[in-house]
């Protein structure tokens, strides 16, 4: 059981590489000690690095990541790289960086991600993958004391009752790489106490139907809705911001990370995508986190925690007009956010059935297969038919999973009958 002083996501004392992670110094010291280095070498430099296993390298969180281990690979090691499908993708990774563990879904399936997971010489795990493929994984990497650096949001969304008291359990950090959550984590370093928070304002940035009426949006196309106007993405997280699903399961997310309660969480359009994220505190002062819209900011802090380091990126030019906006979200066009809020609200299965609803609709919608503004029709199908009972064990939470999947493809397939 947290209490008020625990410092959320901050290194406890008592866990992991505790107090020595405020120096990496004294971190990389006392992992010479623990792991008896007996080479006889006098400068710890060459065994001073973090060392990385990077579960779905090949994607776009992916190739942040590697664009900023190769900025700092005097501090950084990448030790096992894992990707869904792009073989020659994997191997071309594995060479340059020399890592010699690799994994590839399709060819080694669950287990290869979960060797890669626990590699005894891993000191943190990032998890880019999609969907809940890495939700076993995860769970082992926290079983065998591994940090868990988190870009993938379905894994929270899903099991973050799992996740979260697993790592209470064994002591180690998840920390977030969700650049809103990544911003919250950075707004509340050096105010601990969760008795402090009023809120947590997540930005969004409206995606690329922010001021499209809710009549046009019944015709946009699966390119309308992959074109958004400030960050690069994949496609699923991309129709996720069109439909501002995203911005739901990232409020989900949010609960889990922080532990604070649902209706301390609200959302804030923000088009310029520049301030990540905000947290307003008891005494009505707000701290937001600003950085222009890339990714290797959020990796990059992660990765180095708690230390800082030169930026690989553009920085913001105050020598120029900077406008920042902020108005509130319209959930009568974008349902989905609605949807999330009460899945939120109701807690138990409901979050994971709107994820994984949302999975299968996003997923039909990218094939061309289903219209803009049916997809949270889909998932409100669903969710009318989720029962609160939320499995307590990884197996029965992924069947649980399925079911809903094969829920929602039922109910698509009769609306192609309704309307063919
Ligand atoms: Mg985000």
């Amino acid at each position: 059981m947290m209490t008020d002083n625990d410092n959320f996501l901050m290194p406890k004392p008592e866990s992991g590489f505790g107090n020595d992670r405020s120096n990496w110094k004294n971190y990389f010291h006392r992992r010479l000690r623990k792991n008896g280095d007996s080479s006889g070498r006098s400068s710890p430099s060459i065994h001073a690095k973090r060392r990385i296993v990077l579960l779905g390298a090949t994607g776009s969180i992916g190739e942040s990541t590697l664009q900023v281990i190769r900025a700092h690979s005097d501090r950084l090691e990448l030790i096992g790289v894992a990707a869904g499908r792009q073989g020659d993708k994997l191997d071309a990774i594995a060479r340059e960086f020399g890592v010699k563990e690799t994994s590839l879904f399709c060819r080694d399936g669950l287990q290869g991600l979960e060797r890669l997971a626990c590699l005894p010489e891993a000191d943190i795990v990032l998890v880019a993958t999609t969907g809940t493929i890495a939700l076993r994984p995860v769970l082992s990497a926290i079983a065998a004391g591994k940090d868990i650096a988190l870009a993938n949001k379905e894994t929270l969304v899903v099991g973050g009752h799992l996740v979260m008291s697993a790592a209470r359990a064994s002591g180690s950090r998840v920390y977030p790489i969700d650049s809103e959550h990544n911003a919250i984590f950075q707004c509340l370093e050096g105010n601990p106490k969760r008795s402090s928070i009023k809120r947590l304002l997540l930005t969004a940035s409206g995606g690329p139907f922010r001021e499209t009426s809710l009549e046009a949006l019944k015709n946009v196309t699966v390119e309308d809705a992959l074109r958004h106007p400030n960050w690069s993405m994949g496609p699923k997280i991309t129709v996720d911001s069109a439909t501002m699903a995203n911005k739901g399961l990232e409020m989900i997310e949010a609960r889990w990370l922080f532990d604070v309660r649902p209706d301390q969480i609200d959302v804030v359009i923000h088009p310029q995508s520049i301030v990540h994220s905000m947290v307003e505190f008891c005494d009505d002062s707000i701290i937001a986190q600003l950085a222009p819209p890339s990714m290797t900011f959020a990796i990059q802090h992660i990765l180095l925690y708690p230390e800082r380091a030169r930026g690989i990126n553009e920085t913001l030019d105050f020598t120029k007009v900077l406008s920042l906006e902020f108005r509130p979200p319209d959930e009568k066009k974008f349902p989905c956010l609605r949807l999330a809020r009460e899945s939120l609200d109701a807690g138990g299965f409901f979050p994971a059935a709107f994820s994984a609803a949302n999975e299968v609709a996003v997923d039909e919608f990218l094939h061309r297969g289903l219209p803009f503004l049916a997809i949270p029709k889909v998932i409100s199908h669903v969710l009318e038919r989720t029962s609160f009972e939320l499995p307590n064990n990884a197996d029965d939470l992924i069947e649980a999973e399925a079911a809903v999947h094969t829920q929602a493809e039922i109910f698509l397939r009769q609306m192609k009958t309704l309307t063919a």
